[in-house]
């Protein structure tokens, strides 16, 4: 997907000038405004307002004016427009929190989890393992004894700890048996060595 950041405007209040006289024509109450407020956006989501500008016309002889054209009267009715940010325009930054705060606690509630799964080894669980040559892959349990874990380790190894679940395959399991006392799993969980436990 091709990510696109930009600023677009929306029009988010109309209305007349009271008392007011057009510079150019001088005709009564032909004053009308419009207040825009600009936003950054990626792609097609708001993300929070940036600023805001005014357009004014008049209705009579078709002219459009400024802020600064107007006469004190004007500037101060249009100074007391209340003017609220919409909040759709800050949804691309809210769902951005709310993502965040998901994955954070979805990574707290993975190493609570973990840190659970160690104290109890069993048969089936898969070990995420991280190896110093700073490659990704996993190690599957088969058998359990009183002081000893004994596993079959993936084939494949990957780049970043999220791919291990692509690897996570029976069929990757074949080959490279070994097996650790208790004492060494918890030493390595502790190095950061076996970084997740999935149990099924
Ligand atoms: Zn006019």
């Amino acid at each position: 997907m091709m990510v696109l950041v930009g600023v677009k405007d929306s029009n988010i209040k109309n209305g007349e000038l009271l008392d007011s006289k057009c510079p150019e024509c001088e005709s009564i109450n032909s004053l009308k405004f419009s207040i825009y407020k600009r936003y950054t956006h990626i792609t097609t989501i708001p993300l929070f307002p940036v600023g805001k500008y005014v357009n004014i016309e008049c209705s009579n002889c078709k002219e459009f004016f400024d802020y600064p054209d107007l006469n004190e009267n004007g500037q101060l009715q249009l100074k007391n427009e209340k003017l609220k940010n919409p909040i759709w325009m800050y949804s691309g930054s809210i769902i951005l929190f709310l993502s965040i705060c998901f994955y954070v606690n979805n990574y707290i509630d993975l190493k609570n989890e973990s840190a659970v799964l160690i104290k109890t080894p069993t048969k089936g669980d898969i070990y995420h393992l991280r190896f110093s040559n700073g490659y990704y892959s996993s190690m599957k349990i088969d058998k359990v004894t009183n002081d000893s874990i004994y596993t079959t380790q993936n084939d494949f190894e990957v780049y970043l700890p999220y791919e291990i679940k692509d690897i996570d395959k029976p069929e990757n399991y074949s080959k490279i048996k070994n097996n650790y006392s208790k004492i060494e799993i918890a030493k390595r969980y502790k190095e950061g060595k076996i970084i997740e436990i999935s149990r099924k």
